[in-house]
């Protein structure tokens, strides 16, 4: 079956608007994807008919939000196949995921002396809070590097694990790259050592199913605003028997069974990582984007996002003086290119007055601008609501910013 994208589309209501006089093309979804209506109306419904705090209440709007806050850890439990509902914990996005585990994880097993292997294709967002772990516990980051076109070189991944890595945090897919690294032998390679595995999953999940349970990695992490729906919410699964070991990040309501000043005592997983009061309708709302991307057919998606991707770099290909950064032979629909003569912002903002939403700036990706000597890129991101002839769009685009920079 091929996917209808033209289908997809009309369920995004935010495209069907004009910017500076132009139809709207929007090819920035690697930063956040945009809402299908059945995630806007699951929220608003949810204000209008269920809205309670959850978990406390013996009252039957705190039972209904609590029951629908739960379906969504249920759901996310089946669109990662985890085998519990308790592995899967809410957080912030994957930032704060990522965090979690460094703060948590991290401090109790990391030492002085000890390593942390992350690659150079990381995101910020897997690297700071690493730093940060490394910093505190006198311990090495140590970096995996990649090669021209962007791709893991798992010989050096392998030589760099060491007797005294304590973990390995990789992308499971490259936001500055698209490049989709090869995570079951990532794991492999680390547990045939005795080493945990956090994915950070991001960039993954809004272009294919993941599966927890056969990748067999410990940490697996992604935000709801990538895969269409509301930000703020984000999902960490964690394998059990390792977060029950785990100390807790925040302390606070929701996280204890009994608190007086001597001793307090704290509820098993999930609810020990969750302290505070959650973005309850956040929640809600990427449970309804979970079940949409859910009745999406996996295979003819991907092959739909292939084409697109192949497309657009055939088509970029033809614009003398600009280069792809970004050209692993495992991609997303993600193109990142820079052209000669012409800063990265201005190509951005001269597509903007032609109504294109493209990415400019280093994508919280400083060490992967580093690797390929450029300050910026512009990046295109494809996601299930864009069409071929976004990408000629793009392309009529890109041959303005030619007319103006010659
Ligand atoms: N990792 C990757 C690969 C990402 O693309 C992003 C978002 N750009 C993050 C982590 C951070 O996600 P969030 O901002 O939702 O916490």
């Amino acid at each position: 079956m091929t996917f209808d994208a033209e289908r997809a589309r009309k369920d995004f209501p935010i495209l069907r608007q004009r910017i500076h006089g132009n139809p709207l093309t929007f090819l920035d979804s690697a930063a956040s994807a945009q809402k299908p209506q059945q995630v806007i109306d699951a929220i608003s419904r949810f204000y209008e008919s269920d809205y309670a705090n959850i978990h406390r209440g013996v009252y039957e709007l705190s039972m209904r939000a609590t029951r629908a806050f739960e379906a969504t850890r249920e759901k996310a439990r089946r669109f990662l196949n985890a085998r519990e509902a308790r592995e899967i914990i809410f957080v912030r996005g994957t930032t704060e995921a990522i965090n979690l585990v460094a703060q948590t994880y991290g401090r109790t097993n990391v030492s002085d002396g000890d390593e942390v292997l992350i690659t150079q294709m990381e995101h910020h967002s897997n690297i700071v809070p690493w730093q940060l772990l490394c910093l505190e516990k006198k311990a090495k980051l140590r970096i995996a590097p990649i090669d021209d076109s962007g791709a893991l070189i798992m010989e050096e991944f392998e030589k760099l694990l060491s007797p005294r890595t304590r973990i390995v945090a990789v992308a499971h897919v490259s936001n500055a790259l698209g490049t989709v690294n090869p995570v079951r032998e990532i794991v492999d390679l680390a547990h045939e050592r005795g080493i945990p595995v956090l994915l950070d999953g991001a960039q993954a999940v809004p272009h294919q199913r993941v599966d927890v349970t056969s990748l067999d990695c410990d940490f697996y992490t992604f935000s709801s605003h990538k895969v269409f729906g509301p930000s703020g919410v984000g999902v960490l699964y964690g394998r059990a028997e390792l977060l029950e070991a785990m100390p807790p990040y925040q302390g606070g309501g929701e996280m204890i069974l009994s608190v007086s000043f001597e001793k307090t005592t704290y509820k098993g997983i999930p609810h020990k990582f969750e302290a505070g009061t959650p973005d309850i309708a956040g929640v809600v709302g990427f449970g309804a984007a979970l079940d949409y991307v859910m009745s999406l057919d996996p295979r003819a998606l991907a092959a739909y996002e292939r084409d697109l991707l192949d497309y657009a770099t055939e088509e970029l290909a033809k614009i003398d003086g600009l280069r792809l950064i970004g050209t692993a032979p495992r991609k997303t629909a993600v193109v990142s290119f820079v052209i000669e003569g012409v800063h990265p912002h201005d190509v951005g903002t001269i597509l903007d007055q032609e109504g294109i939403a493209v990415r400019t700036g280093h994508h919280c990706a400083q060490p992967v601008m580093d690797r390929f000597g450029v300050p910026a890129t512009v990046r295109a991101s494809f996601a299930l609501y864009n069409t071929r002839e976004d990408v000629d769009v793009l392309m009529a685009g890109l041959g303005k910013v030619r007319e103006v920079f010659g």
